[in-house]
This record gives structure tokens, sequence and C-alpha cells, in this order.
């Protein structure tokens, strides 16, 4: 659309002041027209003066009556799209750019239309002293499209474009930020056994179970609740104008989700949830913040999981200074890691064919300088959660072959059992610790027997394969402890060169005859492992006719309170000397 300033020839029909104005007018029309962006000349009071062909092809495609031509209203046409606090701060500051108060303005609008949305980068400046102003539009909306995906990107978790935890902590806090808002409550759910059905089944089934998980989840909640991931098999439910009962009422629903198998990769697979709650009141006040919250919901969840799994737990203060005492005890074991605290017990083991003691088992204690002798379930989890079980098990290494070492050279030639936790594999170390601790003692490597448990051969089977080949390279023995407790089955053990299987306490304690269950489950396992060549260990022996039923069906070895307890090493050679003097076999 064309100026219409009066006159074919403006410039020379005019008084000299209107030529002048009629010249810029001019000027300014053909500058416009060569612009590739719609531009606009408006007045001071936002009639439009001038458009160029791009604004004009812009009005043409948008339609209607978006965009308003010459003689129309730019103000009011920006209104007319949103009559909002943005679009009146733009007119306000176009205002005063046209007086003169500001040099330019600059700013970003959507204009909705029937095909979409146009993003529009609006720069304006004022032309002369006028009061007029140039308003070009640069169409910027693949830009923004890309900005606003890569902000979504960065704030959802891209398994299952669920906010992530970056997001869910400012909308957890943005909520609590509302004054006498209503109350919140943050829900942290764990996915109980998640990590054995990632092992087992693959890291592609894990996450398929993690998206599916995350649809029954969004499902499950109303509409003014967001559902987040934190990360691995961990999500958070912010439940706005939420209160304890509501929130325990949709813990329990999100438990119910469970009910139903996950199908996964041809497998259906049962699963179960334990959950946490931490919830603020009316009066929680601005003080409480997102990372307190979803803190004391993970403290409640970590309750829940402790207890059994499959439960819901509340937060409350105690958990708090539960998890401060934890803290505590950790620095501690710390020290007395460094600091010589730690004691290691010697369990007899016997020989059922020769009825000979023939090694012994390492069990560590920590002689706590307030508390006295801490059992390992006392601290051995709290080292596993704060890395400290590679220097505790160095420790017990270093200690335990050094002791065997001055047996051996004391005329005593046993085998001593180490145990070695899951948690030491990660750390890639363990062969190198072996190897260490045999050559400062002296001992030889088939003196040493290390126990593993099933679940760490279960957690990364190669991983396990390829360090328990390498530690049989060396000479050292492996045993798999607890055989029984966990889920793996004997099929996963027999690839591995496993010397020894201990038959866990839990299957000889259910030993009554050598027509029960038990004893036709231990049966089975001794003929398997025989067949592999593995021999067999009873643990927790307890009453002479276990040790009858572990020697009938052919268990190599045996070890429980019935034989001797676990002991300080100072009492071992006096047992043995007492046993030999009564001539028990
Ligand atoms: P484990 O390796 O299976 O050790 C056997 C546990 O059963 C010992 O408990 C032992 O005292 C107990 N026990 C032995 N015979 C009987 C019995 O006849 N009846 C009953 N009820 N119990 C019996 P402890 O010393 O409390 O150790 C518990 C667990 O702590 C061990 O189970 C082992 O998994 C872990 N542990 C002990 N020492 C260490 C260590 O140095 N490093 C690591 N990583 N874990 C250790
Ligand atoms: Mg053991
Ligand atoms: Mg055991």
């Amino acid at each position: 659309m064309r100026p219409q300033p009066g006159g074919d020839d403006p410039t020379l029909a005019a008084p000299r002041h209107e030529r002048d104005d009629a010249r810029d007018a001019a000027l300014v029309a053909s500058v416009l027209d060569a612009l590739p962006s719609p531009t606009v000349l408006i007045d001071e009071d936002g009639t439009l003066l001038l458009t160029n062909s791009a604004w004009d092809a812009m009005a043409d495609l948008v339609g209607g009556d978006l965009l308003v031509r010459v003689g129309g209203n730019y103000f009011a046409m920006v209104l007319d799209m949103k009559d909002d606090a943005t679009n009146r701060t733009l007119i306000s500051t176009l205002n005063e750019l046209s007086r003169g108060e500001r040099r330019w303005v600059s700013s970003d609008y959507a204009l909705p239309y029937s095909d979409g949305v146009i993003w529009f980068h609006l720069q304006a400046s004022r032309v002369g002293e006028s009061g007029r102003i140039v308003v070009t539009h640069t169409d910027v909306t693949s830009r923004v499209r890309a900005e606003r995906a890569s902000s979504w990107r960065a704030r959802h978790d891209h398994l299952t474009n669920l906010p992530n935890r970056a997001y869910l902590h400012e909308l957890i806090d943005a909520e609590l930020q509302r004054p006498e808002g209503p109350p919140v409550a943050v829900l942290f759910l764990d996915v109980d056994g998640f990590k054995a059905v990632n092992d087992s089944l693959g890291h592609d089934v894990g996450d398929q179970l993690l998206r599916e998980l995350a649809g029954r989840l969004t499902d499950g909640t109303r509409a003014e609740d967001t559902v987040g991931r934190l990360g691995g098999d961990e999500f958070v439910v912010l439940c706005r104008d939420c209160d304890v009962d509501g929130a325990e009422m949709l813990a329990q629903r999100f438990q119910s989700t469970f009910d139903q198998p996950f199908e996964l990769g041809g497998h259906a697979v049962r699963l179960s949830a334990s959950i946490g709650i931490a919830a603020v009141g009316r009066s929680g006040g601005p003080s409480v913040r997102s990372t307190d919250l979803v803190r004391d919901a993970d403290l409640a969840m970590y309750a829940a999981k402790a207890a059994g799994r499959n439960r819901v737990r509340h937060f409350s203060p105690d958990l708090r200074s539960a998890a401060q005492q934890r803290m505590q005890l950790a620095s501690q074991l710390r020290e007395a890691i460094e600091g010589d605290q730690l004691v290691l017990h010697y369990q007899p083991v016997l020989h059922l064919p020769s009825g000979e003691c023939t090694g012994v088992e390492a069990l560590v204690r920590w002689q706590h300088p307030e508390r006295g002798l801490l059992p390992p379930s006392e601290f051995v989890p709290l080292a596993e959660e704060h890395d400290l079980i590679v220097p505790l098990t160095r420790w017990v290494l270093a200690t335990a072959t050094r002791q065997a070492a001055a047996w051996d050279a004391a005329g005593l030639p046993l085998v001593v059992g180490v145990n070695i936790s899951a948690h030491h594999f990660p750390a890639g170390t363990l062969v190198q610790d072996v190897a260490h601790a045999l050559a400062v003692s002296g001992l030889p490597p088939e003196r040493l027997v290390l126990e593993l448990t099933e679940t760490s051969v279960a957690e990364d089977p190669a991983l396990a394969a390829a360090q328990f080949a390498r530690l049989r390279i060396s000479g050292v023995e492996v045993s798999i402890d607890d055989f029984g407790r966990g889920y793996s089955s004997l099929s996963q053990l027999i690839s591995l060169p496993v010397g020894v299987l201990k038959i866990d306490r839990s299957l000889v304690v259910g030993v009554d005859g050598r027509m029960s269950e038990a004893a036709a489950a231990i049966a089975a396992v001794v003929s398997l492992a025989s067949a592999f060549g593995m021999r067999t260990l009873a643990e927790g022996v307890e009453t002479e006719e276990q040790l009858a039923v572990a020697t009938e069906l052919g268990c190599s070895f045996a070890q429980g309170y019935l034989i001797a307890r676990p002991m300080p090493a100072g009492e071992l050679a006096d047992w043995l000397h007492a046993r030999a003097l009564v001539g028990v076999h």
C-alpha cells in the first residue's frame, strides 16, 4: 500500500516545508518498501501512515482484519490481538519512544492466526523529531520454536517427557511461595527391585518399564498434580492443594497401579513401590523450600523401604534425626577404619568328611568407643552407602591374611574366608586389593577364600565373571555366600569358577529330619553343585540334627553356633586345642 500525500508530484506543487515533508515521506516509503520485513510508519497516536509490501503481504496471509491497513490504528490492532499487560506495556513504550523519552523499543510478540502463530521480533525507532515511529516486524517463528523446544528439553526428562529434577524443584518452590497458599504434599516413589529388572532383562526393558510407569502415575493423578522424574527409578509427585490424608489416598492409588503386572519384552513383571510423603500446611510458611520437602519425602521413602518395601511412610522429624545419626556414624566409621577400632572375629568351618576344622570365616565387628562391640549389620550397610566399603574391606583383607599367615607359622594351616560386598565390584580394585593383601602378609593365595553373595553376581554378571576369572587365576578361591536367600538360580552361577556354595541358614534352619522339604532342597543343591565341581557348606548349623543331615546329604563343610560362635583370634588356638583334647570328630 502506497502513501497518499496529495498531488501527482508532491515535491513540486506544494510549499517548501510541505515539499520537504513529502520528499521525506516518499523517501521513507521507498526505503520501507526495500525492507524484507513487514514494516509500518505510525503517527504518535498509532495511526498507520505507511506500510511496506511485506506488511501488506503479511496482512493478506493472516487474512481477516487482523493486521490494519493504512489509516487504521496500530495501537488498537495490538489491543485487539490481546488486551493484556504485555501489550499495554508495548503501547506505552511506543508512546514514550514517540515523545523522545526512549531511543528504541524492541520486543517479541506472538500473532495467532487461523493457521497457527507467527512470532515477531518488533523493533521501533523514531523518525526525526516528528514523533512518528517506524516499526519493523521480523519473523522469528523458527527461532522461537527452537528456543522453546530447547527450553522444554532442558526442563523435562528425555525418557518419560515428565518434568525433570530441576523443573520439579522450580514448580514445588513456586507452589510453596504462594502467600497463604493451600497445603502442599510431595510424594517420593521408588520402584522396589527396579535394579534387578534392569540387570536381568536389560536396559531397554528398564526404560520401557519407566515409560510405562510414568504413564500409569500420570493417569493416577488429578489434573492439578504434577508427576516428575528425579532420575533412575525415583519419581516425585507434587500434589497441589493436598493435605496428608489426600496424599495418603493418592499413594494408595499409586500402589494399586502396581497390582497389574508390567508387560515387558514378553515377560509379565510384578513390581511394587515404596512411597514417602512429606506435606506442609497453610502455616508452613515461606521458609520451607522444595529441597527440604523432597528430602523429607525421600527420608520417609527410605524408611518405607527399610520397613520391608511396598509400603507408604509419612515423614516425621525423628526420621531426620535418624538420618543425621547415620551421617554421624558414617563419619565415625571413617575414623574407625583408619584408627583401628575394627576387630575381626573368626568362626571355625568344619570339614565334614574328616570332622576337622580346616578354616575360619573372618567376620568384622566395630569396637565403638561409646556403643560397645557393634555387629556388621549396624555398619556394613552404612559403609556401602557412604563409599567406605573399599577401605573397610582392605582393612579386613590385610588383617585376616596377616592372621592366617601367623597361624600358619604357628603350625595351624587354616583357610580364611573374607566377605566381599557387592559394592566393591564397581570400584574395580578388588583383584588389586586382594593381591596387595597376599603380598604384604605372605599368605599363599589358596589359603584365602572370598565370599561373595548371589546378588553381587546377579547385579552385573559380566563384571562379576571377569573379576572371578582374574581372582581364580591368582589362585584365590571364590565362594558364593548365603545361597538360597536371593533370587539367582544355580544356572547363573555354574558358569563362574566358584569353589564353594554356602547354603544359607534359612534353608538349614528348616531341616527337620532327612525327609523334610528343606532337606530335599539342600540335597538338590548339593547334587547340582557337585555335578559342576563345586563343594557345599551348610551355614548356621545350630542343632545336632542339622549337622547330621548336612553330613548325610553330602555337604563338604559346616559352620554354625553348634560348632562354635565367631571368636577373637586369640581364642581360636585354645578352642582348637580343646577340641583336639576331647577328640571331637
Ligand atoms: P555371613 O557372611 O553369612 O556370615 C555368617 C553370619 O551368620 C555371621 O553373622 C555369623 O555370626 C552368623 N552365624 C554363624 N553361625 C550361626 C548360627 O548357627 N546361627 C545364627 N543365627 N547365626 C550364625 P555376623 O558376624 O553378624 O555377620 C553378618 C553378615 O555381615 C555376614 O553374613 C556378612 O554378610 C556380613 N559381614 C561380616 N563381616 C563382613 C566383612 O568383613 N565385610 C563384609 N562386606 N561383610 C561382612
Ligand atoms: Mg560370609
Ligand atoms: Mg552367609
